[in-house]
């Protein structure tokens, strides 16, 4: 099967208390893209500008990443940065340039058409609804959001939110948008807005699974040593729809391995600045991490 990903690519530079990196290789498409290229085909539409390097697309190509829609216009790519506080949970957006991006308006060629997920990520709801207006057919739709959207344009993303099956967002999110402390009565009511199922992240205390079957919940995989948060969340979104798309099911027991291979992908990533650890990952290394979670999880004597 395949997986049809609409997103942002961009530089990014990051600080954390383990140092800084300046325009390094970055965006929710592009961390999406090379986290669920470990399990399918991935077809990518974004934008780029004439400055975005050649390393950018050897690393794509690289994951056999289909590039026919990634546009290259006129123009600087986006550019994001951000600091972390001591809790990563917490990050400061210190500048934001939508550089091509502002004017992007993402074509999707004919044969990207049969794909059988559609992830969109956390871009502009417009953008994300334009995308849904383009494909007649888009199989399982994934959407994922930001605090920026549910405060800015809280109609569209209710008309994103009612044409999709999985929706993503963080617990803060959750709460704000639905204005409900409990995040599991927030869950239910979201689910009142359309989608079958909603996974709550919560960053490194991993994620919550809501669905009529009832809920599941995934623990962060430990870590001593984390680098660099950015990306997790479309990391995880990586490997919860590559599995998905890989079987082709959306059984609850695949969409619960689902979300432990996101789990594992979106650990690998916090280990290093931006894409270093997850560009360079083996499935071996994938399988062996996977294990390792379903051992920190077991319980029930043998
Ligand atoms: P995450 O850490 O999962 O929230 O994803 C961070 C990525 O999102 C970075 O690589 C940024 O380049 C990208 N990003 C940040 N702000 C935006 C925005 N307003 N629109 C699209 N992408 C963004």
């Amino acid at each position: 099967m395949s997986i049809l990903v609409v997103g942002s690519v961009a530089l990014d530079t990051i600080e954390t208390a383990s140092g800084r990196r300046e325009e390094v290789l970055g965006g929710s498409a592009m961390y999406f893209s090379v986290a669920a290229s470990y399990f399918d085909q991935v077809f990518l539409v974004g934008v780029v500008g004439t400055d975005f390097p050649e390393e950018g697309f050897h690393l794509l190509e690289r994951h056999g990443v289909d590039l026919d829609g990634l546009q290259q216009e006129q123009g600087k790519t986006f550019r994001w940065t951000t600091r972390y506080h001591l809790d990563m949970n917490h990050r400061d957006t210190l500048d934001t340039q939508l550089n091509v991006f502002e004017s992007f308006s993402p074509r999707i060629p004919e044969k990207y058409t049969t794909a059988t997920h559609l992830f969109l990520a956390n871009i502009h709801p417009s953008l994300q609804l334009e995308v849904l207006s383009q494909v007649t057919d888009p199989g399982i739709v994934i959407s994922d959001t930001m605090n920026l959207w549910i405060e800015n344009t809280p109609d569209e993303l209710e008309e994103v939110i009612a044409k999709t099956d999985i929706f993503l967002l963080s617990d803060s999110e959750a709460r704000q948008w639905t204005e409900e402390p409990n995040l599991l009565r927030a869950a239910k009511q979201l689910l009142r807005r359309g989608p079958a199922h909603l996974i709550i992240k919560k960053g490194e205390h991993g994620a919550l699974l809501v669905n009529e079957d009832g809920a599941f919940f995934a623990p962060g995989y430990p870590l001593e040593n984390i680098v660099d948060p950015t990306g997790a969340g479309d990391v995880f979104a990586g490997g919860v729809v590559g599995h998905l798309s890989k079987l082709n099911s959306m059984e609850d027991a695949d969409l619960r391995q689902a979300i432990i291979y996101g789990s594992t992908l979106a650990s690998f990533n916090v280990e290093s600045f931006g894409l270093d650890r997850l560009s360079t990952l083996t499935n071996e290394d994938i399988e062996k991490r996977y294990g390792t979670f379903r051992d920190l999880t077991a319980f029930e004597k043998n």
